[in-house]
């Protein structure tokens, strides 16, 4: 019996030894999916850059009887990538599930040139998408199952302005998926498409009349909790069943 910590509510028994990976899980709905899935009894690592925050949740959700671990990932950097995978086996020797969740969203007319923005959202949303791919893959196909969880965005099926960049890193996230789902008859591979939710994403945006823009555009934003119930409702089907892609709105919103 182990004393310091408080049992943990199982919602899903079937569920419990799932070894779960989720990167950019800091903030917003990394975080809120963090908590739904520890609460549920997975086992999860998660990783970000701002490991204060990981710590503190971390800490937060273990005292609350879950299983979290954490270490610091730029999911920009492959071996950084390789090295998150690499201490989930360590701890676990498996990986069930990765959440590809890191993404960055400095929007802005193309006009402005801001071309190291559009480079860090190519290399955060694409590159950090496939870098995930890359280090749980060859794991999974040696287990003979895994789930690769990806998500994009409304901004994935239908372009806006000030958003060129932002949403061709998030149809190519649709892209990669449906191309990894085609071929691995063994991994199931679920997109996540959020509406416009409560978040840190927005600050990453430095350009005024896209910022100013994007304050009413946030006012009917959803809780991430929601997406976060999305994306453990994938994870908890049965393991021939592969939620391939959920879409969820705000109500109030037409986009
Ligand atoms: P947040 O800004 O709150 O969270 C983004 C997370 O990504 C943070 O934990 C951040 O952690 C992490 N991150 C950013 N860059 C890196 C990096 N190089 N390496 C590792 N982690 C990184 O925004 P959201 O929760 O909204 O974003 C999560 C995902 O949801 C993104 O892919 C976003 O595009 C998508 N999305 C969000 C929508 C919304 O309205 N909120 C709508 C549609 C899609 P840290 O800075 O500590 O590294």
């Amino acid at each position: 019996m182990n004393g310091f910590r408080k049992p943990v509510k199982k919602v899903n028994t079937n569920s419990e030894s799932k070894v779960v990976l989720i990167t950019g899980a800091s903030s917003g709905i990394g975080e809120a999916t963090a908590r739904v899935l520890a609460r549920k009894g997975y086992r999860l690592v998660i990783g970000a850059r701002r490991t204060e925050r990981l710590e503190a949740l971390a800490k937060q959700l273990n005292e609350e009887g879950g299983n979290v671990e954490f270490t610091s990932l730029d999911v920009t950097d492959l071996d950084d990538v390789r090295a998150f995978a690499g201490f989930a086996l360590e701890k676990h020797g498996r990986i069930d599930v990765i959440v590809n969740n890191a993404g960055v969203m400095p929007l802005s007319p193309l006009e402005a040139l801001k071309i190291d923005e559009w480079n860090q959202m190519i290399d955060v949303n694409i590159r950090g998408v496939l870098h995930g791919i890359a280090a749980a893959l060859p794991v999974m196909k040696k287990q003979g199952s895994g789930q690769v969880i990806n998500v994009s965005s409304i901004g994935g099926h239908a372009t806006f302005p000030t958003a060129a960049v932002y949403c061709a890193t998030k149809y190519a996230v649709i892209a990669i998926s449906e191309g990894l789902r085609q071929e691995n008859t063994d991994i199931r591979v679920t997109v996540i498409s959020p509406g416009v939710t409560t978040s840190e994403l927005a600050h990453s945006i430095t350009d005024e009349g896209s910022a100013k823009a994007m304050e009413s555009f946030r006012e009917v934003a959803i809780p991430a909790d929601a997406i976060a119930r999305a994306i453990s409702f994938a994870i908890d089907q049965p393991d021939e069943v592969d939620v391939n892609e959920i879409i969820v709105r705000p109500t109030a919103s037409p986009y």
